[in-house]
Parts: structure tokens; sequence; C-alpha cells
């Protein structure tokens, strides 16, 4: 039987909320703030270069009150600038990004499993 984990999130807005924590979050839930602003965050994932120059992140999220979507994404942050690469840095550039791809991209299927158990869920929720 799955356990099922909840947090209290003291919001500015609605008191104390119960929120359900999904098994992939790993992320903090301070008070304080509304109840829209909470906030699930799952490993990040990061794209570097030399183990230094952070080009990229992703990592699995969702914002359970929001009032345009609920269902977790993938969220992914780009560094900006302009970066100058010899062609030894571009050989490790292309693996780094080969290997940032090999970890987002099965994501894509955690994302779908994700997207099911949310509908489920709400449907459970509304029928409940
Ligand atoms: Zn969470």
């Amino acid at each position: 039987m799955k356990t099922i984990r909840t947090i209290t999130v003291q919001t500015h807005d609605h008191g104390p909320v119960i929120v359900r924590e999904p098994s992939w979050c790993l992320g903090d839930h301070p008070d304080g703030g509304n109840r829209s602003d909470i906030t699930h965050t799952g490993r990040m994932v990061q794209l570097t270069l030399g183990g230094q120059t952070m080009l990229a992140s992703a990592q699995l999220a969702q914002w359970p009150y929001s009032v345009r979507s609920r269902v977790p994404f993938v969220a992914v942050e780009f560094a900006d600038g302009e970066h100058e690469y010899d062609p030894a840095e571009l050989q490790a550039l292309s693996a780094a990004l080969t290997e940032f791809a090999s970890i987002t991209l099965p994501l894509v299927g955690d994302l779908l499993q994700l997207a099911i158990e949310t509908e489920e869920a709400g449907h459970a929720a509304r029928h409940a």
C-alpha cells in the first residue's frame, strides 16, 4: 500500500494548507506565501561545462494550486550570455549536451505518467 505523504504549509491567503507531497518532490515549502505559490520540485539536473560553467538546468516541477495548470512539468533554464569554445571545449560541450539529453529525455515518460496520475487524482477528488 502506498503511503501518502502530506505537509502543512502556512499561507498568507488560506491559512494552514495540507498539501499532498509527491514522492519525487525534494523541494522546500516555506511558510508565508500565497497558496498558489506552493511549488513541488524534483531533483535538479545541470548541464555544465568543465564542471564549473552552468549552461542549463532542468527539474520536474508542479504548482499544485495554480489557477492555470496543476499538471507536473519539466522546468528548463538556460544560462544567458555567449560562450566561446575551442575544439576541445566544443567536444566537451557536445558530450555534456548528450548526457543532459540522456537524463532529461526519460523525464518525458515520467511526465506522461504523472499527468495521468494527476488527472486520476483530480477525477477521484471530484467524485469523492
Ligand atoms: Zn513538494
